[in-house]
Order: structure tokens, then C-alpha cells, then sequence
């Protein structure tokens, strides 16, 4: 049986990183205003992409040299890179991986849900930031509701451990159908988390104004549901706030009037093999070059252990001065 043969992964503040935000793509499918630009978007060369094998040999070393138990594929949108439910099977043998989830914009759904589940893969987070067909297509530049709703049935039935609904709050977007997505989670006994707005759209156009702050979500929702009771955080790391209405839960995350920062918990690798501290980091180190050239576990390691060293206290969204990162969501991994 492998041993954790190192320290786990800890930073200058502290935090241990048990929690990897990994990336297999940044191509998507659709455009959403808050991640990619309308037309244009650039993407890496797919030789520059990181093979399943070079993805595996990541995971395996964070989980087994640097106690990693949890791992979220993402991307751009996982599910237009062929074969994610291999990877899924390869990440399942690792002895030491607690847990395997996936997020998805869930247009993709309806065709890969039951090999996903087949493959091992345990839980499912999938964006629904409207039930509007015209909304869905303002926000995405696509067509696509349709696909995702049917998506989102197909994953409810295959018998996931959860399968949750991430709905990002925007002013002006989210504001009239916070009851409406409430109602349709609630209904098929699904957790929808609501995301405030963050300053990782390619365009650059994020302004402060336009986040819909868990303030005025709570609001909305006393408004709508009257009985609106917080629950318990179950892990400090867990970024939702959880409240109990009606006779399920709704989630608040509240990433920039009341960030996580202190308990955060999570490493990204980038689809082309960078190791980032932060969605937010002004610096990365490139692990795909590394490997190409040959570089042994504890190099590795050592790159990695180098680019937690250097991560900062807090994401600063709130503080004047604060640049955004490079690079755009979709590019990152969120
Ligand atoms: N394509 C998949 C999807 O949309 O679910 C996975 C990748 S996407 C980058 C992961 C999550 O990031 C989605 O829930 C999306 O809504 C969220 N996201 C994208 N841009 C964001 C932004 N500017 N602020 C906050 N969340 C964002
Ligand atoms: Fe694609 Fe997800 Fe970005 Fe939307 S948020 S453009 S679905 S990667």
C-alpha cells in the first residue's frame, strides 16, 4: 500500500491543500459572457494540452506525496475533451483519492451521464444560471437550454452521489428568476448554490456593481420564501453558506463580499499543465514543460511545493489596486 511519503502541501499561512481544481480542456461549447469573449477566443494548441497520462501522473503524485483527497475535473467545459470517463476510471485507482466530482455546463449530459457514473465518478456540479431560453442565449451567445435541462435529468436519474446546480448572481441577470431556479432544484431534490459574480471574464468588463451580493440574495429569497433558516457549515473549507428553504437547501457562496480565502483548501492545474495556487494568482509554475523534459517526482514536487510557497493571504477583489489574473475562467479551471 503507498504511503504519504512527503509533508502534506502547506502554504506560508498555514492552509493544507487537500483539493485539486483540475483542468482537462479549456475549449467550450458555448460563450458565456462572465468566462469567454463572443468571438475570438484563444485556445491551446492541443499538443501543448496535457495527455491523460501526464494529467494521472499529477494527480497521483498530489494524492499520494501530498495528501490530496479530493479531486473536481473542470475546464473550459470537460466534456468536449473525448474519453473524459478513461480519465475518470485512471483516477478512480488511486488508492488515496476520497473523492472524484465533476463541473459541467451540462449540455453535454444527456449522452455522458451514465458512463461518467459507470466510470466511478462520484459527484456532479452543473451550471443553470437561467430557465429562460432567450436569458440562457444572452448569457451564452448559444442555444442551449434545452440540451442542459435534459442534461440535468439524465445525471438526477443515473444515481450520482449528488449532483448539485451552481447559478453564478449577477445584477440585472440573476435578480428575476432566483424563486423560479429555487423551485426547479427544490422540486428535483437538488442543492442550487448561487456564485457571486468574480472578476475572470475575458473581456474584462466585471464591475463591482454588477455582483448580486448574498446580501441581497438572502433578501430575495426572505422575500420569496419567508423561512429562510442558516444551517451549519459542515467544513470550514466548504465555501457555501447553507440555509434551509422550504424542504431543501440553498447555497450562497460568497466569493466576493465574504471570500474563503482563510480556509482555503484548493491547487489548480491548468489543462496545459501549469500548477497555480489561486484562481487569482498573478504567477504560475508550468509542470507539462517539466515532465517533458524528463523530470523526476521529487522535481515535481518540488515546483509545486515552490508555487504554494508563494500564495498570497487573500484574493485582494476588494482592495483597491487589485488586477485581475491573465488569465480569463475558462483558461484557469474553475
Ligand atoms: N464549463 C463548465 C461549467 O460552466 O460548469 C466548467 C468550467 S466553468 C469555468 C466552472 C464554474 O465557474 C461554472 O459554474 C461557472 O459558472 C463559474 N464561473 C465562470 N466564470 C465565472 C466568474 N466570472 N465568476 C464566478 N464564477 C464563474
Ligand atoms: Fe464554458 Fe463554463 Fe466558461 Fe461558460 S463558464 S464559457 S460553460 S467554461
Amino acid at each position: 500500500m503507498s504511503q504519504t511519503s512527503s509533508p502534506p502541501l502547506i502554504d506560508s499561512f498555514g492552509r493544507v491543500h487537500t483539493s485539486l481544481r483540475l483542468s482537462v480542456t479549456d475549449r467550450c461549447n458555448i460563450r458565456c459572457f462572465y468566462c469567454m469573449p463572443e468571438k475570438g477566443a484563444e485556445f491551446v494548441p492541443k499538443d501543448n494540452i496535457l495527455s491523460f497520462e501526464e494529467i494521472y501522473r499529477l494527480a497521483q503524485l498530489l494524492v499520494e506525496q501530498g495528501g490530496v483527497r479530493d479531486i473536481r475535473i473542470t475546464g473550459g467545459e470537460p466534456l468536449v475533451r473525448q474519453q473524459v470517463p478513461r480519465l475518470i476510471e485512471m483516477l478512480t485507482g488511486i488508492e488515496k483519492l476520497e473523492d472524484l466530482s465533476l463541473t459541467t455546463n451540462g449540455m453535454l449530459l444527456a449522452e455522458h451521464a451514465q458512463a461518467l457514473h459507470e466510470a466511478g465518478l462520484q459527484r456532479l456540479n452543473i451550471s443553470l444560471d437561467t430557465l429562460d431560453k432567450e436569458v440562457f442565449k444572452k448569457i451564452t451567445r448559444r442555444d442551449g437550454l434545452e440540451k442542459t435541462l435534459q442534461g440535468i435529468e439524465a445525471a438526477i436519474k443515473c444515481g450520482f452521489e449528488s449532483v448539485k446546480l451552481n447559478t453564478l448572481a449577477i445584477k440585472g441577470v440573476t435578480e428575476s428568476e432566483v424563486a423560479e431556479l429555487v423551485r426547479y432544484a427544490l422540486d428535483r431534490n437538488v442543492m442550487l448554490r448561487f456564485i457571486e459574480f468574480m472578476p475572470l471574464d475575458t473581456d474584462r468588463a466585471w464591475q463591482h456593481s454588477q455582483v448580486f451580493t448574498g446580501d441581497q440574495l438572502l433578501q430575495t429569497l426572505h422575500d420569496e420564501f419567508k423561512s429562510v433558516v442558516p444551517l451549519s457549515r459542515p467544513e470550514p473549507s466548504q465555501p457555501a453558506e447553507e440555509f434551509q428553504v422550504a424542504q431543501g437547501r440553498v447555497g450562497i457562496i460568497r466569493s466576493v463580499t465574504a471570500p474563503f480565502c482563510d480556509a482555503c483548501n484548493r491547487i489548480r492545474i491548468t489543462a496545459d499543465g501549469a500548477v497555480r495556487n489561486c484562481l487569482f494568482a498573478t504567477n504560475e509554475f508550468p509542470l507539462r514543460d517539466l515532465m517533458r523534459a524528463g523530470a523526476s517526482d521529487e522535481d515535481l514536487m518540488s515546483a509545486i511545493r515552490a508555487c504554494l510557497a508563494k500564495k498570497a493571504k487573500a484574493h485582494g477583489i476588494d482592495k483597491d489596486g487589485f488586477q485581475p489574473p491573465d488569465r480569463p475562467m475558462y483558461a484557469i479551471g474553475g
